[in-house]
């Protein structure tokens, strides 16, 4: 489904006409008029959704889409308990909803997580709550959270681990951010958007921040073209947007934001400039663009 605002009200729908300018989806019903439409995609690949209002706006504005096959993913859960096998880190239902509310926001990009195989516990009170840095002991580096991701390996699909708490201050957690060769644990506090953003990461996404090592991005900086190129609509130099978005609220709607806040929700389709991990500027990995085959594994 796809909308647009149109204002003033009193502009009637039937003024408002959509056309898709690749033939690789058609309206449901024949219905092209409205606010909204709703198209099914009949052959893979890019289309482009133009607007026209009685030829009031020029260029007319657009929206971007992709026809992508479906993929399913299969995830493997792994749930700490403490040494005599009670009070597990979470319930399988719980993880259940969390993933089907993931499942929801990772229909943007045509991917379903499927929970495969059989539960696997691991029975022991050191892994409950878990320090996601890394210490120097002895001369070997030590991570309580690599050591935990590393208890299973070469599924064939995602490891994912549940503890109770991920401290300080994270609800999941992916090691090697961008790379998928290792699980991801998550804590009783993550919520769907946070299991969708560490899955992001296992499908080679980035985090992108507004705010990093002491660099920023201005808080009055306004969106614009060439901070979204691949997702961008009305053509050079204009944009539909509310005039009045900037850049960092659009970074935060972004499922690959860095922060936890809860008005992450979007996959774009391309890379969004912003500030990466170690504070640079760049266009990050945070879209479809970038998720490769869309097939992860870890090993
Ligand atoms: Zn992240």
């Amino acid at each position: 489904m796809y909308a647009v605002k149109v204002d003033p009200a009193s502009v009637p729908d039937e003024d408002i006409t959509w056309s898709a300018d690749v033939g690789n989806v058609e309206f449901i019903g024949g219905d092209n008029k409205g606010r909204t439409v709703v198209v099914r995609g009949k052959t893979l690949g890019d289309f482009k959704l133009e607007i026209d209002i009685q030829g009031a706006l020029s260029p007319k504005p657009f929206i971007k889409g992709r026809v992508l096959e479906k993929k399913t993913v299969n995830v493997y859960l792994h749930i700490v308990r403490d040494n005599s096998g009670e009070n597990p880190a979470m319930t399988i239902e719980h993880f259940s909803n969390l993933l089907s509310g993931a499942n929801r926001i990772f229909e943007q990009a045509a991917i379903e997580f499927a929970l495969a195989g059989s539960v696997r516990y691991i029975d022991n009170d050191e892994f409950l709550n878990v320090d996601k840095a890394w210490y120097l002991i002895d001369g070997m580096l030590f991570s309580a959270v690599a050591q935990l991701q590393s208890t299973t390996n070469g599924t064939g699909g995602l490891e994912i681990y549940c503890v109770v708490d991920i401290f300080p201050n994270c609800a999941g957690i992916s090691m090697k951010n961008g790379e998928a060769s290792d699980g991801i644990t998550i804590d009783h506090d993550t919520n769907s958007a946070g299991l969708a953003h560490e899955l992001g990461h296992a499908l080679g996404l980035k985090d992108v921040y507004v705010m990093r090592t002491g660099n920023i991005i201005p808080a009055n900086m306004l969106v614009q073209q060439e901070h979204m190129r691949d997702d961008w609509s009305g053509g050079s130099g204009t944009g539909y947007y509310n005039s009045k978005l900037t850049h960092r609220t659009l970074l935060q709607r972004l499922i690959m934001y860095g922060t936890l806040v809860s008005t992450t929700a979007d996959f774009p389709l391309g890379r969004v400039y912003g500030l990466d991990e170690i504070g640079e500027l760049s266009d990050i990995r945070v879209g479809i663009d970038d998720m490769g085959d869309r097939q992860p594994t870890h090993w």
